[in-house]
């Protein structure tokens, strides 16, 4: 059971949404800070250990920017996403590009940048060498198909997952692009997706470890960079457990000296690209109650909606709700948390327990670090909220001003008559 906390006081967080207006995104930057340093402790074992912060969970320069001092690099999947990993000062190898179905333009500059270029297919051997030429240093993303275990409802089977190389692929990969000039090699994997499980991610280091052996042993790869991915799942239900961090940096230490010390493959540097994991349970959506309507149902409606938090609209995802001052309140209203658009899927909650919701009560949606404010959209002319930070100093500062009404209009060519 994990307790549902807020990294505010109940005045503080009224203050708050009084001076920037509701809703917003509030995220906390020391609670974001203490847990990469959690992370990277858990593996201080390994050689040379790099977290790559999955950029499209919260792209924002000001949370990059902090995680970069804490030695996180970006993983990256776009040319904006490469554009803000640039703009937030990380450089060549601080940097992974995985994409897929990838564009031209999008090679021309992570080969500009010198980032390391994961290569989510065999044919991209070829494109990426006509687009831009093949690095000296590139990866590739593997794909394990059906596996013992592992595949969730979110990234589906691998099998059926559209990402990555089969296995036979990827022993022609490498002899290709080192005939192509590739000097140093990496290999990634990404499989599941939000997984509280622990022993998967044991599991996938113990494939890539022994995979690693196998193309050493086979073509004489020397594998440099093992990148397993992100996945790490986070407890959005109160009923469930973080992932124990530590747990796994031991398992997979106790995996690497089985596999790779013996088999002379050590150093080999390991690498993280979490995303939910790093800033999910770090971030708030807040709004306020607009309206409560009582039909065949209760519904209680905010001044925030699914453009501002998808998930539970998309995937019937759970996020926790506080109303601010009633926590201690017994949770005894059966409600629907709706937002406004028209689509009857825009639900941040059904049938929640909750205390008795009055108009102009303030909301805080958690566990919106990840997935929240990244995932919005302009869907029936909905204007994407603002994103604050609570700084390490417990000041607030805006990272991402609430979109206007002439941010709506920039993309359309029409003259008012
Ligand atoms: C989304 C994604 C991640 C991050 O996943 P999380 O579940 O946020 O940890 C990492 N790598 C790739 C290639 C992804 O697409």
């Amino acid at each position: 059971m994990t307790q549902k906390t807020l990294p505010f006081s109940n005045e503080q967080i009224e203050a708050i949404a009084q001076k920037y207006g509701t809703p917003f995104h509030i995220y906390d930057e020391k609670a974001i800070r203490d847990n990469v340093r959690r992370l990277q402790s858990a593996f201080a074992w390994a050689p040379d250990f790099q977290e790559y912060f999955a950029v499209k969970a919260t792209p924002n320069p000001h949370i990059m920017k902090f995680l970069a001092q804490e030695g996180v690099g970006a993983d990256c999947s776009s040319l904006p996403e490469l554009m803000l990993a640039e703009r937030v000062g990380l450089k060549g190898e601080d940097i992974v590009f995985t994409s897929n179905d990838t564009p031209s333009s999008e090679y021309v500059k992570a080969k500009e940048l010198e980032v390391i270029i994961n290569l989510d297919d065999s044919s991209h051997i070829e494109f990426l060498d006509k687009v831009a030429g093949i690095p000296e240093f590139i990866s590739f993303r593997y794909n394990p198909g059906p596996m013992r275990q592992g595949g969730n409802s979110i990234i589906g089977n691998p099998e059926e997952a559209k990402y990555g190389v089969t296995k036979e692929q990827l022993f022609e990969a490498y002899p290709k692009v080192q005939e192509l000039g590739a000097k140093r090699f990496g290999i990634h994997t990404m499989v599941i997706s939000n997984e509280l499980d622990p022993n998967y991610f044991v599991e996938t280091a113990r494939m890539m470890f022994e995979l690693i052996v196998e193309l050493k042993k086979t073509l004489g790869i020397r594998i440099e960079i093992v990148n397993l991915g992100g996945g790490i799942g986070i407890p959005y239900r109160p009923d469930q457990e973080p992932v124990d961090l530590e747990y796994i940096g031991a398992e997979i230490k106790k995996v690497y000296e089985e596999i790779i010390v013996p088999n002379g493959l050590d150093p080999l540097k390991i690498a993280l690209e979490c995303g939910r994991v790093i800033t999910g349970p770090y971030g708030y959506l807040v709004s306020r109650v607009l309206h409560k309507k009582e039909i065949y149902k209760n519904y209680v409606g905010l001044d925030s909606c699914m453009a501002d938090l998808m998930r539970p609209g998309l995937y019937g995802a759970y996020h926790h709700i506080t109303v601010v001052g009633k926590e201690n309140m017994p949770a005894d209203f059966k409600y629907d948390v709706t937002g406004s658009l028209c689509e009857n899927n825009d639900k941040f909650a059904i049938d929640r327990m909750l205390p008795k919701i009055d108009i102009g009560d303030l909301i805080v949606i958690h566990d919106t670090g990840a997935h929240g404010h990244a995932m919005g959209f302009n869907y029936n002319g909905k204007l994407r909220p603002a994103e604050l930070l609570l700084k390490s100093d417990g000041s607030i500062q805006v990272i991402r001003r609430a979109e206007t009404i002439d941010d709506y209009f920039a993309t359309l060519d029409f003259d008012v008559i």
